[in-house]
């Protein structure tokens, strides 16, 4: 018989985030982390409303806050024309208690869930542990983990792939990635210049269009993160290559030619999904299951709904108030809302600011202004970016 557990593959935000959620509801989780110890790289930065709700039900959202910066407004600028137009996550006001988005890394969050987990008798992690494979049966889940040389075997009644884009979870599953990967590459360059200085008007978080050299300017404690494309005539090397991510830096505020860099990230972009996000006993949940470009912050948060729905349905089967064949219900809605906002609000935002053609520019600016003077408009806006819309949108799917 397996152990009565789930078992979570992958101790980044969404599997501890699902592991969070379990062990609150009475259920014993043992997260299985291939790393020594928790991720430290810059990587995601946006906590959307919706999420900062989520997280506060697992107190967790007030710590994230106190080492974060709140970032009510987001602005629309064009290279050649300044801004364009600027939003305030207050206008929803009524559909979150938190209406703005917290930036700080995500490696605060793990951290923050990771003590608090700690202390509840329902949670073990093993760090060191790599899953390489899994079969299931009627009854529960077998994982094979490596441990330095060793293989061993864990059990559990359910499993939950967490462990990112590369997923040995999907893969032992045989489930599809399906999707494309951007000729692009993005370059995340950090520095602690303060760009208010420079551009008084700016907010914490930015999108500048330009043919060419659109990027964004995102706000952190204590850094600025910008992040620009980088073409495929470009080598890894050069992009990586200092002299060369100040002459892109140069190019954001004219006149300022030189930057303390402190972070420098370059990674490939892909835009792809699970085929199935359930096979059985186990589960695909955040990079696991969709990958996307970070414009507009969507992955990681999208991860986070998925961990949440998840475990809820997890908990009412466990409890007895819900067959297993609910579980579907997890993929319906989380899959639907990943194809039907998150990877085409994301993509549309990588053409929006890229747009080389005037008409297209100027369909992107006319859309902005119209969007921002009609307050109806404004709010379906709003809701969309924060994703408030696609969890009504998977809520409603049944
Ligand atoms: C370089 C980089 C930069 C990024 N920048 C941004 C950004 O600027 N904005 C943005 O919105 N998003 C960004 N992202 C995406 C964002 O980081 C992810 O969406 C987010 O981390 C997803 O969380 P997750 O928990 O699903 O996966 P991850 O955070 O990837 O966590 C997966 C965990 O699983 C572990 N693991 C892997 N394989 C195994 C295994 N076989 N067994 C057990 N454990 C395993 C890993 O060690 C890791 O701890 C970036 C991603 C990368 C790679």
């Amino acid at each position: 018989m397996p152990e009565e557990r789930v078992l979570i593959a992958g101790a980044g935000p969404v599997g501890l985030v699902a592991a969070a959620r379990l062990v609150r509801q009475g259920i014993p989780v043992t997260v299985l982390e291939a790393g020594s110890a928790l991720g430290t790289e810059s990587r995601a930065s946006t906590f959307h409303p919706p999420t900062l709700d989520m997280l506060h039900e697992l107190g967790a959202a007030d710590p994230l806050r106190a080492q974060g910066l709140e970032a009510p407004e987001v602005q629309y600028r064009s290279k050649a024309e300044g801004l364009i137009a600027q939003f305030d996550f207050r206008d929803i006001g009524d559909l979150t208690a938190h209406p703005y988005r917290v930036q700080t890394e995500q490696s605060k969050l793990t951290r923050i869930l990771l003590e608090q987990l700690e202390r509840d008798p329902n949670f073990e992690i093993e760090f060191g542990s790599a899953l390489e494979g899994m079969e299931q049966d009627e009854t529960g889940v077998r994982v094979t983990l490596r441990r330095g040389e060793d293989r061993q075997i864990r059990t559990g009644r359910f499993l939950i792939g967490a462990d990112g884009a590369r997923s040995a979870t999907r893969r032992a599953a045989n489930i599809e990635f399906e999707g494309f990967t951007w000729p692009e590459r993005f370059l995340v360059l950090s520095t602690p210049f303060d760009f208010k200085d420079v551009i008084p008007d700016l907010v914490s978080v930015n999108y500048v269009a330009d043919p060419q050299h659109w990027h964004f300017l995102l706000r952190i404690p204590h850094l600025w993160r910008v992040m620009f494309p980088i073409g495929p005539d470009t080598s890894d090397d050069t992009a990586l290559d200092p002299a060369f991510g100040q002459s892109l830096m140069a190019r954001v505020v004219p006149g300022i030619t030189h930057y303390e860099i402190v972070h420098t990230t370059l990674y490939r972009v892909h835009q792809r999904v699970a085929k199935q996000f359930r096979v059985g006993r186990v589960f695909l949940a955040g990079d696991a299951a969709h990958i996307n470009n970070p414009l507009g912050g969507m992955g990681m948060n999208g991860g986070i709904h998925d961990a949440i729905n998840l475990s809820d349905r997890l908990a009412q089967v466990w409890a007895g108030q819900a067959g297993e064949n609910s579980l579907d219900l997890y993929d319906r809605q989380r899959r639907t809302v990943t194809m039907e906002s998150v990877q085409t609000q994301t993509i549309q935002n990588k053409r929006d600011l890229e747009a080389a053609d005037p008409a297209a520019q100027a369909e992107f600016r006319d859309r902005l202004r119209a969007t921002s003077a009609d307050p109806a408009k404004t709010r379906e806006f709003l809701k969309r970016i924060s994703m408030v819309a696609s969890l009504h949108r998977a809520a409603a799917l049944n």
